[in-house]
């Protein structure tokens, strides 16, 4: 009797798997496939909450909203990110103030726990949606966020 049970339970299995199977078979035209890739690279886009890297965007003037503040650095789990700051004249109050220098991110360690970007209160950094990043040397991982020469937007640090 076992026998039987047995290939009826099998038998029940296989289809229940197959109706999942068959399911996204027949929906495959609708979007329920695999992406072909890297055959489909020039029109790949990822989807809106995909996680591919920490950018930090600039205007058209090379301005950013990064003020130095270092809250990411700090919400930072495993020290993925470093903050080299420095303290400059404020030619409007004469008085020293808190100045980025380099903003690095390190992406080989990054988790995408996107603790940085929830803590910054200024929305300075946020996720990309890149996903090619493999590399042959490490250190190309490694990198200065905010572009040589950039400043920050006026206004931000108030
Ligand atoms: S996403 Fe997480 S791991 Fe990556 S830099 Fe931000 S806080 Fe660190
Ligand atoms: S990115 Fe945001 S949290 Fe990080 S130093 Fe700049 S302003 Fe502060």
């Amino acid at each position: 009797m076992s026998y039987f049970s047995d290939i009826y339970n099998g038998v029940k299995s296989l289809i229940t798997g197959m109706k999942v199977t068959g399911g996204y078979f027949i929906h495959a035209r609708k979007g329920a496939i695999t992406q072909q890739y890297p055959d489909n690279r020039e029109t790949l886009k990822m989807f809106d909450r995909f996680r591919g890297e920490v950018v930090m965007p600039h205007d058209e003037n090379n301005q950013h909203r990064c003020t130095g503040c270092q809250s990411c650095e700090i919400a930072c789990p495993n020290g993925s990110i470093e903050i080299i700051w420095d303290r400059a004249i404020d030619p409007e109050t004469g008085k020293k103030k808190k100045k980025i220098d380099k903003h690095i991110y390190h992406l080989s360690m990054c988790t995408m726990c996107g603790l940085c970007i929830e803590a910054c209160p200024t929305d300075a950094i946020v996720w990309a949606q890149n996903y090619e990043n493999s590399v042959y040397d490490r250190s190309y991982l490694t990198k200065t966020l905010n572009q040589p020469g950039s400043t920050v937007q006026a206004g931000v640090e108030d």
